[in-house]
């Protein structure tokens, strides 16, 4: 149902229309700008950049919530995302029986303000899982076709790391990485103890000045968005350089609605709706480019129905919105006894993990298929509202210096800031981060009975874990349980059951959601050919993490970024050879 609204026709006519100004919009933007190209970016939130909207500087007790999170900021309320799970007017629905968390930016950057910046390069085998173990399907492209690019977007963005020697977990152009803190070396000792590595994490950060950018002061306080641009953030690396070459306009309050075709069925630009006014409009483009976020694109591209495109453009193959997976997530949180009661450490550093724990183990022993790293932290971070996760918590548990306490924790008055102070630090933790195997019936699909605030038909998520996930969750916890046993520590979270499938967290909840436009060799089982190109509409391309064609257990957004990269030199190969001449 579409609003009864007037269409405006702008007047100018671009080379390319992004949708989406994220990890991935950002990108190509700024290739194709840089290139000459004449570009436009609709962006469905307002304009926002760190150092002039960001609060890195303020503390919690500036705020009378203490930071706590309210609905538009999820992550606390100096989080640097206006978003959340949940966007007022924007709803989206479920099959019954089925969850899934989608969390959604809107603004200038999408989620790049807020990420962890853990920027991992997926390896060799993780192009490959079909060959290797016969489960989900082999990407049309290899390691050695993304590795030029993963390099140019480590040398563009700046991220420290190390090269390790591991086979499927290849380094790249790194700076130095910052020292393990205190209890990142606990972890280091136990991992040695165990036989599994901890080696230093790969943070999109700068650990020294790089291209015009100053070099991180160490505050901690990355999700904030960062006001010396030391992190990446799309608006600081990517969009104002591509708006110095004054080929670039962003839109920002512009909803994208559709994908505009002609007679032939060819992309002719996006009809969008002002967010601020209700009025709709439309822009006209030789290429259109979407990089709304892997569900957002699917859901435009299944609402873009045309007699050319029945089933929604691009999806003559019925596979727009399926394959659907997000990354395998489950926490396990410890109380170390050598850290209680310690005087106050130096624990600066950046807003992240110093060190990570890689895949380490040969699947062929396991009763799951593919690997999963470990997350680490803890330590003396400025304290947020609900610190200690609720204190009452340690109740009852004899972790205490080795001592059997005489009371729980909590309570009131001086004892409960004793006991504040005492488990202060303490706590070390590990989220692991797992892939999910990407199947045909995981799927979103527009639900025909519902509307947004702009009258777009909005997505419904049917979505379900498998055993061989659940039994991947039984491992992560049964190796985090074991790290912290070996630092001298109890884990304080409870071992889940098999119920509950061993604790994995809501799917969508880890935030990296892929595979709604998966790229492949075959137009009757994929969206995209390999180039992130419509196998039905040539000059449709995506730019996010829908092209994926599985997950790996790396988180996704520099191999968005080298995808998207690739994607715009593509375009700008084709356009040269006169592809896209309207
Ligand atoms: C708290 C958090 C921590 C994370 N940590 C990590 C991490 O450590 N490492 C990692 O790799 N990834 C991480 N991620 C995931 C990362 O943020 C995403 O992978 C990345 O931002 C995706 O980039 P994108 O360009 O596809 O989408 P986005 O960054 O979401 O950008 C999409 C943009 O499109 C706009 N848009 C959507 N629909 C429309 C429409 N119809 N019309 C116009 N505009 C539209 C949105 O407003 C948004 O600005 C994290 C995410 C969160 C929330
Ligand atoms: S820790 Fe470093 S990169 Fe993060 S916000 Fe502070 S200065 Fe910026």
């Amino acid at each position: 149902m579409k609003k009864n609204l007037p269409n405006i026709i702008s007047s100018n006519k671009y080379d390319v229309c992004i949708v989406g100004s994220g990890a991935g919009g950002g990108m190509v933007a700024k290739v194709l700008a840089e290139s000459g190209v004449k570009v436009v970016v609709l962006e469905a939130g307002p304009m926002w950049y760190s150092e002039t909207h960001g609060d890195m500087f303020k503390w919690n007790y500036d705020s009378p919530r203490r930071g706590a999170a309210i609905p538009e900021r999820h992550f606390g309320e100096f989080d640097a995302c206006l978003g959340g799970w949940e966007l007022e007017g924007e709803p989206y629905t479920h099959e019954a029986g089925t969850q899934w968390q989608w969390f959604r930016g809107r603004m200038l950057g999408g989620r790049t303000h807020h990420w962890g910046r853990i920027s991992l390069r997926f390896g060799p085998d993780d192009f490959k899982g079909r060959s290797k173990d016969g489960a989900g399907d082999d990407w049309p492209i290899s390691y050695e076709h993304v590795s030029p690019y993963y390099d140019k977007v480590e040398e563009l963005i700046g991220m420290f790391g190390t090269e390790e020697g591991i086979y499927n977990e290849p380094g790249g152009k790194y700076l130095p990485p910052p020292k393990p803190r205190c209890y990142e070396l606990l972890v280091k000792k136990a991992g040695r103890k165990l036989d599994i590595p901890v080696i230093p994490s790969r943070l999109s950060i700068l650990t020294k000045p790089h291209n015009g950018r100053p070099a991180c002061h160490y505050c901690g306080q990355c999700g904030r968005g960062c006001a010396t641009n030391s992190n990446f953030s799309s608006p600081s690396v990517l969009l104002r350089p591509a708006l110095s070459s004054g080929n670039l306009d962003i839109i920002p309050h512009a909803m994208v609605r559709e994908v505009l075709t002609n007679g032939d069925g060819l992309a002719t630009g996006v009809s969008y709706v002002d967010t601020q006014t209700l009025e709709e409009f439309q822009i006209k483009a030789n290429v259109v480019v979407l990089a709304a976020s892997a569900c957002s694109s699917a859901r435009i591209m299944l609402n873009s129905k045309s007699s050319q495109h029945p089933n929604g453009v691009g999806n003559s193959s019925d596979v727009v919105g399926r394959y659907l997976n997000d990354t395998v997530g489950t926490s396990v949180a410890g109380i170390v006894p050598i850290l209680m009661g310690g005087k106050p450490r130096n624990e600066d550093g950046v807003g992240g993990m110093h060190v990570y724990i890689p895949w380490w183990l040969d699947n062929k022993k396991l009763d799951f298929r593919r690997g999963y790293h470990l997350e680490v932290w803890g330590g003396r971070g400025m304290p947020g509202y609900g610190f200690g996760g609720g204190i009452h918590r340690y109740n009852g548990v004899d972790y205490a210096m080795g001592n059997k306490r005489e009371k729980g924790g909590g309570g009131y008055g001086q004892s409960l800031k004793d006991d504040y102070r005492n488990f202060y630090g303490a706590t070390v933790g590990f989220s692991g981060r797992g892939e999910m195997i990407a199947r045909y019936d995981n799927r979103c699909y527009i639900d025909e009975d519902t509307v947004d605030k702009y009258g777009i038909p909005v997505l419904k998520f049917d979505v379900n874990f498998s055993d061989e996930e659940h039994n991947m969750c039984k491992h992560i916890h049964e190796t985090a349980r074991e790290l912290i046993h070996t630092m001298g520590g109890t884990a304080v979270t409870p071992m889940p059951t098999k119920e509950s499938g061993y604790g994995i967290q809501t799917p969508g909840s880890i935030i990296h959601e892929v595979g709604t436009t998966r790229m492949g060799l075959d137009a009757r089982t994929s969206v995209l050919n390999a180039h992130c190109q419509s196998h039905d509409v040539k000059n449709l391309f995506v730019a996010d993490a829908g092209p994926f064609t599985s997950q790996a257990h790396k988180n996704t957004t520099l191999t968005i970024m080298a995808l998207a990269w690739r994607t715009a030199d593509y375009i700008l190969d084709q356009s040269k050879k006169g592809a896209f001449q309207g």
